[in-house]
Order: structure tokens, then C-alpha cells, then sequence
């Protein structure tokens, strides 16, 4: 299938990017800044590239109110390097030998745990599983550890498309927070957790940069056989350049973050997401052809999962919401059906061209 002009994506990651943002790339492509060259053939150690870096990370700050007490680093390897670099860096400081405690509450929890074990006592602290990851386990079911040096959560599940709806209160064990998914789409006490992390591929720009934002209390206590690129510190004190950085994802994520701020910021759209994912999930539940399987309390605004009933309509639903220019619908097959990952940079107007296709495709068949 070819089009001639943008189409609604609705993929999980890389996903869709603001339209301002690609045109602002694209006319700065070969002359940026005036300096006759694209912003990714210059050093990344220039000043024309260390003021692009510190922006970036000033808009990150300002957009989050991440506190000075929060280091920032945008490092390589994605979530997937982050699920080997947390327990590298933070598991040491258990009492009893390295420990952490695991909410498993669906795919992505499930790997961060399943790598952790390399590492040391991965706890599995409560899992959904048995739902098949269609809620999250109740707080009071959780069985913690007294000696684990952080609990680790995922605050969206992309696949399952379960999202806590508050930050869990783990008392005085650091909380780690996977927020992949979900990041900059509403508001969040960064106080609440001691160490984010985040892909920029989902809900920010490109692929190639990873957001960690660490309490600086926690920077220091890496195992011996902590990767050099992946060790907190010494990326700390070389401003996450102790190798060449993804200059031009860095560079593309800063666009990312000026466009939100120009939209108002995360309260802003934080309001929006809530406007779209209402009108998708309200579609949803009056429909007799379509349904979503998650725990109403946990679903998740940014990735929306639903199924066909008669899933014999599956093929001709992907095949004609894709020559409709509605896009990348089809369900992770971990988990099946379909999924409308609706970010921040889908606008509203996709969301309702998508149920009007919707509706139209369950009123013919
Ligand atoms: C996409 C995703 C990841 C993995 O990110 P990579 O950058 O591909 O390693 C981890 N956690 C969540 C919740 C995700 O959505």
C-alpha cells in the first residue's frame, strides 16, 4: 500500500511524530543553523551541539519539574539495556546480597524481571498473570521484601495496554518506574519514584535515545562488572558522553519536547490523551462488535486493545482500516487482537477518524 500524503499511525514504537517537528527536520536537514552542514555531521562535543544538549535536558526538566536532586542522562540501549543496567546499578545497595522486588503486570515487567535474574534475587512480588494481564494486582496483595534494594514497576504495559492509574506507595524502597510508554502524557511526581526510564520512541521522537532520570543519592554503587556505557556514574560525570551520543535522536527529542511545550505542556495534554482515549474506549463498551478486555481502573490511555468478537473478520478489519490510512492496528501477537496506540503526537482528529471507521466497518459486517 502507497499513499500520497501522511497517514494516521497508529504504531506502538517507533511511533507517529508531531507533523511540525518532521518539517522542522526537514527544512534544518542541510543547512542547520547556518552552519552549512546537518545537525548530525558535527561533533558531538561542539558548542553548537553541547547548547542542543543542555536544552534538551532544561525542556525535559522543566516539562517533568524534574528537581535538582534528579540526575538526567540520555544513554543508548533502549528499555531493554535499562532492564540490565538497574540491577547492574542499583542492586548492590540490598542488605542481604543483591535484591530487588517485581510487579509483573504483563510483557515488559516480565522481561525486566526475567533479566534481573542474571544479576542477583529478582522477587517476584505480584503478578498478574493468571489474569493474563488484563488488571494489576491490588497494592495489598503485594508480597515485598524487607532487603530488596528497589521495587520495580511498568507504569504502561504497551502490549497489554494496562496502565497504573497512581504511582504505588512501596514505603521507603526506592521505586523504579519502566514509563516507556507512557512519558510526558500527564503529570507525574517525579519525587515519588527514584529512578524513570524511558525509550524516546514512543512518546517523544526517534528511536536511539533512553531517557533515565535517577535520584543522585542512588548514582554510585554499580557492580564491578557494570558495562562502562551503562554505569550510572561515570555517564553522570561525563554529561552521558563517555562514548559518541545518538546526536541526531538527541537533537530530534529536544524538537519533541519544544513542541510540547508549545502545546501547553504535560497538563495540556494530559488533557487531550484523556479526550482521546475516552471517545476510543467509550465507542467501545456500547458496541456489540468490538470489546476491550482490561480492568476499566487500569486502562491505558495511550495504547488501546481491542478485539473483534468474531475474530473471522480480523484480516478484512487490517486490510481496509489500512487503505483508509488508518495504520499499524494489528495487536502484538503476544497478546492478540488489535491496538490503537494513540501517543501524544496522534492527534484527536485521528482517534475520531478511526471510530468512524470503526462503526462503519461493524455497521457493513
Ligand atoms: C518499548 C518498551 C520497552 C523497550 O524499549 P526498547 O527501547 O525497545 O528497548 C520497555 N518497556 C516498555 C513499557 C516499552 O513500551
Amino acid at each position: 500500500m502507497t499513499f500520497d500524503r501522511r497517514i494516521f499511525n497508529f504504531a506502538a514504537g517507533p511511533a507517529t511524530l508531531p507533523e511540525e517537528v518532521l518539517k522542522q527536520a526537514a527544512d534544518e536537514m542541510l543547512n542547520w543553523q547556518g552552519l552549512g552542514t546537518s545537525v548530525m555531521e558535527i561533533s558531538h562535543r561542539s558548542k553548537e551541539f553541547m547548547a542542543v544538549y543542555e536544552e534538551t535536558l532544561q525542556d525535559l526538566r522543566t516539562l517533568m519539574n524534574i528537581p535538582g536532586s534528579y540526575e538526567i542522562l540520555l544513554l543508548q540501549g533502549g528499555g531493554l539495556g535499562q532492564n540490565a543496567a538497574i540491577p547492574m546499578n542499583l542492586m548492590p545497595l540490598a542488605k542481604h546480597g543483591p535484591k530487588a522486588d517485581f510487579i509483573v503486570t504483563g510483557v515488559w515487567s516480565e522481561k525486566s524481571f526475567k533479566e534481573a535474574q542474571k544479576y542477583g534475587t529478582a522477587n517476584l512480588a505480584a503478578s498478574s498473570v493468571a489474569e493474563k494481564f488484563n488488571t494489576i494486582p491490588a497494592r495489598s496483595t503485594w508480597q515485598l521484601s524487607d532487603d530488596a534494594a528497589y521495587v520495580h514497576y511498568c507504569a504502561n504495559e504497551t502490549i497489554g495496554g494496562v496502565e497504573f492509574a497512581d504511582i504505588p506507595d512501596v514505603g521507603n524502597t526506592p521505586l523504579v518506574a519502566d514509563i516507556s510508554s507512557n512519558i510526558l502524557s500527564k503529570e507525574m511526581d517525579v519525587n515519588k519514584c527514584a529512578v524513570w526510564f524511558a525509550g524516546a520512541q514512543k512518546n517523544i521522537g526517534p528511536s536511539g535515545v533512553t531517557i533515565v532520570i535517577i535520584r543522585k543519592d542512588l548514582i554510585g554503587h554499580s557492580m564491578g562488572i557494570t558495562p562502562t556505557i551503562w554505569d550510572w556514574a561515570v555517564q553522570a560525570n561525563t554529561q552521558s558522553m563517555i562514548n559518541t551520543p545518538p546526536t541526531f535522536a538527541i537533537y530530534m527529542a529536544g524538537l519533541g519536547f519544544q513542541w510540547l511545550l508549545k502545546q501547553g505542556g504535560v497538563k495540556a495534554i494530559q488533557k487531550r490523551n484523556q479526550e482521546k482515549s475516552a471517545l476510543l474506549y467509550n465507542y467501545l463498551d456500547q458496541s456489540g462488535f468490538y470489546e476491550n478486555r482490561v480492568n476499566k481502573e487500569y486502562r491505558s490511555r495511550m495504547n488501546v486493545t481491542f478485539f473483534l468478537k468474531d475474530e473471522a473478520f480480523n484480516a478484512k478489519f487490517l486490510e481496509e482500516s489500512n487503505a483508509a490510512g488508518l495504520v499499524a492496528l494489528r495487536g502484538h501477537k503476544a497478546a492478540g487482537g488489535m491496538r490503537a496506540s494513540i501517543y501524544n503526537a496522534m492527534p484527536l482528529e485521528g482517534v475520531k477518524a478511526l471510530v468512524e471507521f470503526m462503526s462503519d466497518f461493524e455497521r457493513r459486517a
